[in-house]
């Protein structure tokens, strides 16, 4: 097996135990985005000095420094987390120059640990979409189907990971712009409880939702990555003030006895019955490896997808009024007014997709119409995140699809806007409660993945992993 294909944790392994160094795994991964880069399109900008964070890392190693057990790992990084001296576009042209000055909280923990930062993913730009597709630059196609979408919004992140273009990686969690994608292209995607990682530098596109999270190929790894990003910070007003288990240390293959809710309305006629059919065997694979399988009903589920983009909208409406020509970003040239300057930068700065949701949240927003929709759409959010919290007193886990069917077609949703937003609806109830949530593969449907979504209480982060471990570990043991 070549060393691209490896998880983060042997090649820790192999790391520190000077069977590798982070050179000759970095070069590994570069000669795979070489070959691979022209035709997935994964990456938006690569950082010049990789080799430089590699061979600084084998120094260290070689001086006997202590490292942290990730160092020298390549990981690459969702294009709307601010990195210092490193391009940072959203996926946008409003963005397309921009170089921020300095790094989000979550790099500079990686920069901290030794990470290696290969460079920015490709995404649907602000992290609207669910296909990767809405990004001004180009589309990025699935590793696994070149002729599909890789999921959006991160689905630069997804595809690297899944192709070997990276060891790991960041995304971001909206409404399922980590799960779909990853999903989508067969590896582990987890959005931790809203709060736990801090959105410090992280460019906001809905607030109260975003989070950021992780991408890889195995469950281990994905725990020692959160563990990695978990914790307090200062600089973010909505960073929960509390400490971690040690995930990755303390993760275990534990199921036994778990009591996984199935809530019917994930099952229903919006779903794609061969992802049903897939989704429903693994959990009978749970069953048989010991966790009791509960029936239960979320009867707020219909309203998810309506609330969640009327509250996304009205969120994003608000914070992308700071592009506006003046500040960073784009600038309309030869404008003769200020009025005219936001104007046309906002016009020719963001695309269609943008522009609509931007539209969307201020009509939700304007005087007469705030009661009806924004209002509304608030208490929908609290009935859709009592009914979880509710079940989660008697669960330990909820287990539903993370997507209605597998990776759709390039082109087939981009003009049918609301068929998009309805592929969302299995990932956006955790994001309106706050919850984590996990995807993990669990099968396919015509050589397509299909990935199982868990879900668990607030900073439930362990009881996810140990689940998702558990399950994994039985589905390796079955192909030996
Ligand atoms: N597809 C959803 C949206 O477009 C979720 C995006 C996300 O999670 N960033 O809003």
């Amino acid at each position: 097996m070549m060393l691209y294909q490896k998880s983060a944790a042997e090649l820790s392994y192999m790391l520190q135990n000077g069977e590798c160094s982070a050179a000759e795994l970095l070069t590994q991964v570069h000669s795979r985005m070489e070959q691979l880069e022209p035709e997935l399109g994964a990456y938006l900008t690569c950082a010049e000095d990789c080799m430089q964070q590699a061979m600084a890392v084998d120094a260290a190693r070689a001086r006997g420094e202590q490292l942290h057990p990730l160092a020298g790992i390549p990981i690459a990084i969702k294009d709307n987390i601010s990195t210092k001296n490193l391009r940072t576009t959203c996926g946008s042209k409003m963005l397309e120059h921009y170089i921020p000055p300095y790094d989000a909280t979550v790099i500079r923990k990686l920069r901290d640990a030794g990470m290696v930062i290969l460079g920015k993913t490709n995404m649907d730009e602000f992290a609207m979409g669910s296909s990767t597709e809405t990004s001004y630059f180009h589309p990025t196609r699935n590793p696994l189907a070149h002729d599909r979408t890789a999921g959006g919004s991160s689905g630069g992140s997804a595809a690297a990971v899944a192709a070997g273009e990276a060891v790991l990686a960041l995304g971001t969690d909206t409404g399922g712009s980590i799960r779909q994608p990853a999903a989508f292209c067969g590896v582990v995607g987890f959005k931790p409880t809203y709060g736990s990682v801090s959105r410090y530098g992280l460019i906001a596109y809905a607030s109260s939702f975003d989070q950021i999270g992780t991408f890889s190929r195995t469950v281990r790894d994905a725990a020692m990555l959160t563990q990695l990003l978990c914790g307090h910070d200062p600089m973010d007003a909505t960073s929960a003030q509390r400490s971690y288990p040690d995930f990755a240390a303390e993760l275990m293959p534990e199921i036994h006895g778990l009591r996984i809710g199935i809530p019917k309305e994930y099952f229903g006629s919006h779903v794609q019955d061969d992802v049903k059919s897939v989704v429903s065997a693994a959990l009978h694979r749970m069953e048989q490896m010991g966790a009791q399988l509960v029936e239960i009903s979320l009867p707020s589920t219909e309203y998810a997808v309506n609330a969640y983009y009327i509250l996304a909208c009205a969120e994003a409406s608000s914070n992308l009024a700071r592009f506006d020509g003046t500040r960073f970003g784009y600038r309309a040239q030869g404008c003769t007014s200020p009025a005219q300057l936001y104007e046309r930068t906002r016009s020719e700065g963001f695309g269609r997709e943008v522009k609509r949701r931007i539209l969307l949240g201020t009509f939700v927003l304007s005087a007469g119409y705030y009661e009806d929709c924004y209002l509304r759409a608030r208490a929908a959010q609290r009935s859709i995140a009592q009914e979880l919290h509710e079940a989660l007193r008697c669960c330990d886990l909820i287990a539903a699809p993370s997507a209605p069917e597998p990776a759709f077609l390039l082109g087939e949703r981009l003009n049918h806007p609301v068929q998009m937003y309805q592929s969302d609806l299995c990932t956006v109830p955790a994001n309106l409660a706050g919850l984590p949530a996990i995807s993990i593969p669990c099968g396919s449907v015509d050589g397509l993945p299909v990935g199982l979504q868990l879900l668990g209480r607030p900073f439930g982060e362990r009881t996810i992993l140990n689940a998702a471990h558990a399950y994994e570990l039985e589905v390796q043991n079955a192909a030996v």
